[in-house]
């Protein structure tokens, strides 16, 4: 039984490892009530994870496996510190009234805040509450697992499209990239807002016919308000030497400014809002 902890306060590039080893694997949760669950850390000024001033909250889990990623502690719940619903929605509604006056809410990013679907579906309506608006960054890889009541408490889904590719995508996760097709043309299907991410990684998935098989897919939905490229950075790679995880983009660098902008005109000529 993992021990019940205070949620510290931080920032996304904090290393926080082994919290709760008796946490259960991240691909076998059973919380069906939400009470409790698993956290990395939350901030409280973001400007870039949704509109306005966003608390963003880092869930532990993921099932994805992505070269590039800055979290790698967030992929198991025995990594996160565990808490309690009241403890963050108590911590939530202090920030709750500048959120509002600031045009902001609250955003749940990870990790993969599906993993722990019944804790942050609690969250999000918890939010809805305080009158926050709210917004869950995610794969789209459990997708299915979504479903109505969770609908519902999000206002926008910054989903993440690394490939249009599924060998790519495979190659770049780990893991399959249907569900997250699937799980866009089903919000494109209720027309929810949604901004696209694309991480732009060197190498990896800056193909032009990789990003033309996104923006192609993407461009003929209505509900996708923004594109929003995310050039690869490295802030996270000594978290993978401090977990004894191999980095393999060690000698990688950030894409160049004209890649970048590249990228961005290959959305726009297909007809998306691209930043
Ligand atoms: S989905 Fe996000 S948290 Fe999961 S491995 Fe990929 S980048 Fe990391």
């Amino acid at each position: 039984m993992s021990i019940l902890r205070t949620l510290e306060a931080g920032s996304r590039y904090d290393l926080r490892a082994g919290l709760s080893p008796d946490a259960p694997d991240e691909s076998d949760v059973k919380d069906e009530e939400g009470s409790f669950g698993y956290c990395h850390s939350y901030e409280t000024s973001s400007r870039y994870d949704g509109p306005g001033l966003r608390a963003v909250l880092f869930v532990s889990g993921c099932l994805l496996r992505c070269s590039y990623c800055h979290n790698p502690d967030t992929w198991h719940l025995k990594d996160g510190t565990y808490v309690s619903l009241q403890q963050v929605l108590d911590r939530l509604g202090g920030f709750a009234p500048s959120l509002i006056k600031l045009g902001g809410g609250l955003t749940i990013s990870g990790g993969e805040p599906i993993v722990q679907l019944a804790f942050t579906r609690r969250i999000f309506q918890g939010a809805k509450e305080m009158g926050l608006h709210t917004a869950i960054e995610t794969s789209g890889f459990l997708g299915d697992r979504v479903d109505q009541a969770y609908l519902s408490a999000v206002d926008l889904f910054l989903l993440d499209i690394k490939s249009s590719n599924p060998d790519t995508y495979r190659r770049v996760t780990g893991r399959d990239l249907a569900p997250t097709l699937r799980f866009a043309e089903r919000l494109a299907s209720l027309s929810k807002p949604v901004w696209v991410r694309f991480t732009l990684v060197p190498g990896q998935t800056d193909d032009p016919e990789n990003v033309e098989g996104i923006a192609r897919f993407i461009a003929p939905m209505k509900n996708v308000e923004w594109v929003e490229v995310q050039p690869f950075h490295k802030m996270g790679e000594f978290k993978w030497k401090s977990l004894g995880l191999e980095y393999k983009l060690a000698n990688t660098e950030p894409p160049a400014k004209e890649v970048v902008n590249r990228v961005i005109e290959q959305f726009r000529s297909a007809g998306c809002r691209a930043r």
